[in-house]
C-alpha cells in the first residue's frame, strides 16, 4: 500500500528541524525510517510533513561523557552493537534487532523514541537508568527513562521536539536476551530482559531489571531488583528474585502469547539477563 501524501523537508539543522515541526499541524520526524514508514504505508500514521533529520551534521557518534555514554540521534543499530564503549545491555539488544538491513538503517534512538513494546533496546535503555535529550522550540530537557515510556507506542517527545541522544551509564555489569517472534533472537521479541547489576564486597548493592513485550509499554521489574540487592548472586537467589519479575505489573496478552506464557517468559529472561550479566 502507498502512503497517503505528504510534505517531505531534510532540514540541515536542528533548529531548522525544528522550526518545521512547530510550523505544521501533523509532522512526524524520521531518522531510520524502518517503523515509520511501514505505519505510513499501512496509513496507520498519515503526517502531512515529514522531517527527516538524516542530514544533520554533528548526530552520528558515541560519545564518553563522563559516568554516560551519549549515543546521537543517527547513530544506526549496528553501530550501537559494535561499539566497545556502549555498555552490553545496550549492545546485545541493538545487535539482535531485525536483520542486517533493519539495523544498517534503523537508529537507537528512533527505536527508543518509538516506544514499541516488542522492541529490544528501550527495556536495555531502561534497566541503564537512560536519559533522553530532548531540545525543542524552549531549549534542551533531559527526560529519565522511568518517566520516557508513558504507553504502548507513546513517549514523552513532544510534537515539535528532535530526540539529539540518549544516555545511559557506564558502570556496572549488564547483558540483554529475548525470544524473537521467529525463535533464536532476530526479530521482534515475544519478550525479553536486560538486567543492569553492581557488585560490592560479593554482594550485589544495586540492580535494575528492564522488561520487553510483556506489558504495554517497556517496563521495570522492579521487585526482581528490590529482590536481588543484598544477596550473593547465587542461582538460587537469581532464581527467587526472577520468580517476582511480573509482580505488580499488569502483564498483556497478544498475538504472541497468553498472560500465563507472558509472565513465564518474564521470569525465564529476567533470570537469563542477570545470569548473563554477572558472567561477564
Ligand atoms: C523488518 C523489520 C524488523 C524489525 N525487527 C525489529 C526487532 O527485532 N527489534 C526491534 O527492536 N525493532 C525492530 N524493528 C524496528 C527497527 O528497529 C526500527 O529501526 C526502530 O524501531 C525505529 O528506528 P528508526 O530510526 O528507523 O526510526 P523511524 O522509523 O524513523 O521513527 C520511528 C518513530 O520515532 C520518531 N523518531 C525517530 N527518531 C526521532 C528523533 N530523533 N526525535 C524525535 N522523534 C523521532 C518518529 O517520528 C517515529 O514516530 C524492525 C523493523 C523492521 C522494518
Amino acid at each position: 500500500m502507498f502512503p497517503r501524501a505528504f510534505e517531505y523537508v531534510a532540514p540541515a539543522s536542528i533548529e531548522e528541524a525544528i522550526a518545521a515541526l512547530k510550523g505544521s499541524e501533523f509532522a512526524k520526524v524520521m531518522s531510520g525510517g524502518m517503523s515509520l514508514l511501514p505505519l505510513m504505508k499501512l496509513r496507520l500514521v498519515s503526517p502531512e510533513l515529514v522531517v527527516d533529520i538524516g542530514r544533520i551534521s554533528g548526530l552520528d557518534s558515541i560519545d564518553d561523557r563522563g559516568d554516560m555514554v551519549s549515543i546521537g540521534a543517527l547513530v544506526r543499530h549496528y553501530q550501537t552493537a559494535e561499539a566497545q564503549n556502549v555498555p552490553r545491555a545496550l549492545a546485545q539488544a541493538a545487535s539482535y534487532t531485525g536483520d542486517v538491513q533493519v539495523r544498517n538503517r534503523g537508529t537507537t534512538v528512533g527505536a527508543v523514541v518509538h516506544g514499541d513494546l516488542a522492541a529490544d533496546q528501550p527495556s536495555a535503555v531502561l534497566a541503564l537508568g537512560g536519559v533522553i535529550v530532548a531540545q525543542g522550540p524552549n531549549g534542551t530537557r533531559e527526560i529519565a527513562a522511568d518517566d520516557f515510556f508513558v504507553d504502548a507506542l507513546t513517549t514523552a517527545v513532544e510534537p515539535d521536539e528532535v530526540v539529539t541522544a540518549v544516555k545511559v551509564r557506564k558502570d556496572g555489569m549488564s547483558a540483554y536476551d529475548k525470544l524473537g517472534r521467529r525463535g533464536g533472537r532476530t526479530d521482534y521479541a515475544v519478550a525479553g530482559a536486560a538486567a543492569w547489576l553492581q557488585k560490592d564486597n560479593g554482594s550485589i548493592s544495586d540492580a535494575r531489571v528492564g522488561l520487553t513485550g510483556v506489558a504495554a509499554k517497556p517496563t521495570l521489574a522492579n521487585a526482581t531488583a528490590e529482590a536481588l540487592i543484598g544477596t550473593d548472586g547465587s542461582d538460587q537467589a537469581i532464581e527467587e528474585a526472577a520468580a517476582k519479575a511480573a509482580d505488580g505489573l499488569t502483564i498483556l496478552e497478544d498475538l504472541y502469547g497468553s498472560v500465563e506464557y507472558k509472565t513465564h517468559l518474564a521470569r525465564v529472561f529476567a533470570k537469563r539477563a542477570i545470569k548473563r550479566a554477572l558472567s561477564a
